[in-house]
Order: structure tokens, then C-alpha cells, then sequence
């Protein structure tokens, strides 16, 4: 029989576990503190189990972690990982370090390909292939964290493969196991998760109680440029949107980033500037915004530094926040929108 993988399963579910074998629940409790806080492989090595039920859980369960199967540096230390998972399919996970600020943010992946089709994104050619389990999501920072050590990363961002409110309960799982004190110690408040835009999720991870952070991809700031790049804004309009935003920094008190990636020649002009300001009116929120970094075979094409810079002065005023995100490995296609490397192993033949 197949050995069940301990990965990913949160404390609650380790007490049962450890009850199931005959123990007491604290054995679980002690179990979750030698998977992700030690991260000890080798149950031999778990000093504080009696060895009986080491030889329990040799017999029955096992770590399995995703294999990094390829690894591209960028020029500017950016470093992006192919990881196989169990059953051969392939995803993408970026590590950005900002020498500057001292921080080091991952960029993780919560889907295999993506089915919200946004229009400008590298990983929707792909299409669709499966949700990553809780184990998958946090195979990706165990695995970082086992090459680089505990400083691995400062920062952890949903913004990789796939849209992770179409996948919050795994997400969910995984933050709390990555925020746990006695398992990865990692503050949630320096969890980001990055929506398109799905109102129902917004809605659930502001009642799962989660201090993880919320982004949104905002992109156009009308209803019908935002459904033409976007199409996951026609089942949600903008105008929802920014009532469940507003709904939800009230509920939580906290203030949303909003992502705003400039195309050239699309929404890049006074027009967009007064549009952003009105519709993000009245929600505590900072706007990130970027240069769009250009997929091949996509029609968008990347702004000049000048309009880069021109975009933001004109925008602050009206906004409270406004910050401009540098794009990172865009010569390794890590920066955001690029990551389709796991095209050839995702099962997808377009
Ligand atoms: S931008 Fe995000 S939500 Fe849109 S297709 Fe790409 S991965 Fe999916």
C-alpha cells in the first residue's frame, strides 16, 4: 500500500492522526514541530517519539516534497525553480532578493496552468490542469527553505501560477501551517495573496480570520477595458468588486494593494489616471504599479521608462499610495505574467 504524505497536513489533523495509532494527541503536536519547524526526514531522528510509533509512522507514512527540476538565475539574482510534482506535472516558483531593502520575496504558485484566461498572461496559454494540495503549496517554501536556510525568504506573495482564490481552502491550510509558531514561523502579515479579482474568495478569507495580506490585479479601471483583458471581470464586474473591497478592508482593517500593470497604448493615459482614481475612491489601498513584461505570441507591449515615470506623478495625487514595482528576471521570464515553463509537462498540447 501507498504511504500517505505527511507534508501538508496541519496540526489538527496530526493529533488525529497520532490518536489513530494508538497515542495521545500531543504526539501529533510534537510531530507538526519536527516537520516544519525542524524539518526532520528521518523518523529515526525524532528523539521524543518512543520507537514504537516511529516504527508506526515509518510503516505507514513518508515526506514527499515537490523535486526542483530545473533553476534559471536572472542577471539580478532573481532565481526561478521548475518543481516536478508527484504525478510529473511541473510548476514555477520565483525567489526575488532585494539586496537594497533586505527583504526576499517568493513568488509561489497555487495552481497547475490557470482557467481565469487573463488575456496579457503567459501562464493562461496554458490552460487549466489541477489545484496544488496544501502539501504542494508548502512543498514549494520547505524546499527553499531546505536549499537557503531559514532566511530563504522575507516575503511571500500568491502571485505565481494560477489564481489562488479558486483555491483558498489549500491556501488557507498552508499559511496557517507557514504562520504556525511551532511550524514554519513565518508572520501572515507578510503573506500576500493575489487575487483577479474572485469576489466569493475575497469575501471567505476575509471570515477565514487569516492576517494574510490581500492584493488585487486591477490592470484597466473601467468595466469594459477591464473585461477586455480580464475576462474574470464579467462574472464579477468592476463596480462588485469594489463593493466587496470595500466590505472587506472595513471587516478587517486592513488596506488592499491594487496591481496595475501599464501596456502601451492601452491603459496608459490621463483618461486611466482619473479612472483609477475614482474607482479606488474610498478604500483604504496602495497602487503598485509596473511595466508589463512582454509574452511572445501576446499583443502587449511593455511602456518606456518616461511614461512609466509620468503615470506614477500623475497618479499620486490622486491616490493615497503609489509605488513603482521594478520588474525582476525578465531574462529568465520570472517577472509577472511570464511564468509558462511547465507548459511542455502540464498535459496541455495547444
Ligand atoms: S494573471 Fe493570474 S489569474 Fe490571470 S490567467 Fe494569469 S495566473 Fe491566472
Amino acid at each position: 500500500m501507498a504511504k500517505r504524505n505527511l507534508i501538508g497536513l496541519p496540526i489538527a489533523e496530526l493529533e488525529k492522526l497520532t490518536v489513530g495509532l494508538g497515542e495521545k494527541a500531543y504526539r501529533g503536536r510534537q510531530l507538526f514541530t519536527w516537520l516544519y519547524s525542524v524539518r526532520q526526514y528521518d523518523f529515526d531522528l525524532m528523539t521524543d517519539l518512543s520507537k514504537e510509533l516511529r516504527r508506526k509512522l515509518h510503516d505507514q507514512f513518508e515526506f514527499r516534497l515537490p523535486v526542483i527540476a530545473g533553476e534559471d538565475v536572472s542577471v539580478d539574482g532573481t532565481r526561478k525553480f521548475l518543481y516536478e510534482l508527484g504525478d510529473g506535472l511541473c510548476i514555477e516558483t520565483v525567489l526575488i532578493p532585494d539586496v537594497g531593502n533586505g527583504r526576499t520575496t517568493v513568488c509561489v504558485s497555487s495552481q497547475v496552468g490557470c482557467a481565469l484566461g487573463c488575456g496579457f498572461c503567459a501562464t493562461a496559454t496554458l490552460g487549466f490542469t489541477r489545484n496544488l494540495s496544501a502539501g504542494e503549496i508548502l512543498g514549494q517554501l520547505i524546499s527553499l527553505r531546505d536549499k537557503f536556510g531559514e532566511s530563504a525568504f522575507t516575503n511571500v506573495v500568491f502571485m505565481g501560477m494560477g489564481e489562488p482564490m479558486m483555491n483558498l481552502d489549500n491556501v488557507l491550510k498552508a499559511i496557517a501551517i507557514l504562520s504556525a509558531d511551532s511550524g514554519m514561523s513565518h508572520a501572515a502579515k507578510r503573506v500576500a495573496i493575489s487575487t483577479a479579482g474572485v469576489i466569493p474568495g475575497i469575501r471567505k478569507l476575509a471570515e477565514s480570520g487569516s492576517k494574510a495580506r490581500l492584493a488585487v490585479s486591477l490592470n484597466a479601471a473601467t468595466q469594459e477595458k477591464r473585461a477586455r483583458i480580464m475576462p474574470i471581470s464579467r462574472k464579477y464586474p468592476l463596480d462588485d468588486l469594489m463593493k466587496a473591497l470595500k466590505k472587506y478592508t472595513t471587516a478587517t482593517r486592513t488596506r488592499v494593494t491594487f496591481e496595475y500593470a501599464l501596456f502601451e497604448g492601452f491603459n496608459d493615459t490621463e483618461d486611466d489616471i482619473k479612472a483609477i482614481a475614482r474607482v479606488v475612491q474610498g478604500i483604504p489601498c496602495k497602487i503598485n504599479l509596473l511595466a508589463y513584461n512582454p509574452v511572445s505570441n501576446l499583443p502587449y507591449d511593455r511602456p518606456s521608462d518616461e511614461k512609466m515615470d509620468w503615470f506614477a506623478r500623475q497618479l499620486y495625487p490622486k491616490v493615497p499610495a503609489v509605488t513603482v514595482r521594478k520588474s525582476r528576471g525578465t531574462d529568465i521570464s520570472a517577472a509577472c505574467g511570464q511564468l509558462a515553463g511547465a507548459k511542455a509537462k502540464t498535459g496541455d498540447q495547444r
